[in-house]
């Protein structure tokens, strides 16, 4: 069988390995789609805090069950990947947090990942799995960057959904727009420095706003949206790279909940704004199980509708083809279908 492993920093290969065994109290799941991200490409190209080398990349992904040994799951079943193997059993499990549990390993990061034909889980590791129902939507694949959305949305319940500025139109911005959007609040702006993105791609009802990070303030308050926006999600690496604080309404929050890539300067940031105005700043790295479960049964249901996502579909074998036009923009996310 085959799998994508990356080999060294730019160097990934479609390797042949042995088909697993399946283990006692274990099972094995067939891949049937996995999705390709932005996070991926960063791996490849520049390595990331959590990945050890060689690694079977790919943290987005459902399949089924070919082989049980565990009495919770039968041949035939399929299930959505979480993709964190996590202890259960640490103060963060134990509150629900499993992506904060003390020991962590994360499919495609630290542990091989789901772009291979078949899986292994252990005993242990199949708490990673979560049953789908036989006729789900495909959009289920979607279920781990839609979570990590959810999870960072959670920590803002509070706010009144008047105007939310997602910062950064890739696939994350897309999927956050749309969920905004199905939550109910009244705006949602994205902005994107790069206008062709903001062409197509998007969620019907989302406002465009062609911005650089450093002249967005500018638009917004030409637009008339200074002081008026109540949630900010930076969705790119320097969503946060600007006066945000002087756009926000009194009591917003701002989501940190992209990374900053490899920048050597500390954010900067007016203290005083956040005092003044009580403004809300929260960090968010990934989901926690629950809202996986949470994502992967709406994405299922399509009560979350994600068809307007442009998408191209490839064979594990023509990953590298996928991979480039994911690198030239030209589309926001690439599915493994053929494994
Ligand atoms: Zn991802
Ligand atoms: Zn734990």
């Amino acid at each position: 069988m085959k799998a994508a492993v990356l080999m060294e920093k730019d160097r990934m290969e479609i390797a042949r390995i042995p088909r697993p065994e399946v283990e006692e109290e274990g099972v094995l799941v067939s891949m049937t789609q996995a999705a390709v991200c932005g996070t991926d490409l960063k791996l490849i190209r520049s390595g990331h805090r959590d990945l050890s080398l060689p690694r079977i990349l790919g943290h987005e992904g459902m399949g089924e069950i070919t082989a049980s040994r565990h009495p919770a799951f039968q041949k035939g079943d399929r299930v959505a990947i979480y993709p964190g193997c996590f202890c259960g059993d640490c103060p963060a499990c134990r509150a629900g947090h499993t992506s904060r549990c003390e020991t962590i390993r994360i499919y495609g990061f630290n542990r091989d990942g789901l772009f291979r034909t078949v899986i292994p889980f252990s005993a242990k590791e199949v708490s990673s799995l979560v049953r789908i129902p036989e006729k789900s939507d495909p959009g289920v694949v979607l279920a781990e960057p839609v979570a990590c959305c959810l999870s960072a949305l959670g920590r803002f319940r509070y706010l009144e959904k008047t105007t939310a500025l997602v910062v950064g139109a890739g696939a994350v911005g897309s999927l956050f727009t749309a969920l905004l959007l199905a939550e109910g609040w009244k705006t949602v702006l994205v902005a994107d420095r790069n206008p062709r993105r903001l062409s197509s791609g998007l969620p019907r009802g989302v406002r465009t706003m062609a911005a650089g990070t450093g002249g967005l303030r500018e638009c917004l308050e030409r637009d008339g949206w200074g002081g008026k926006i109540g949630f900010l999600v930076p969705c790119c690496p320097s969503g946060l790279d600007w006066p945000f604080w002087e756009v926000m309404r009194p009591g917003g929050g701002v989501s940190f909940f992209s990374g900053r890539g490899r920048k050597t300067e500390p954010l900067a940031l007016d203290a005083d704004a956040v005092h003044y105005l009580g403004l809300t700043l929260a960090g968010s790295y990934g989901c926690d199980r629950k809202d996986f479960v949470f994502a992967a049964s709406m994405l299922a249901r399509k009560r979350l509708d994600l068809s307007f996502l442009d998408c191209c579909r490839v064979s594990l074998s023509e990953l590298e083809a996928g991979l480039d036009r994911l690198r030239n923009g030209r589309i926001r996310k690439v599915i493994i279908d053929r494994f």
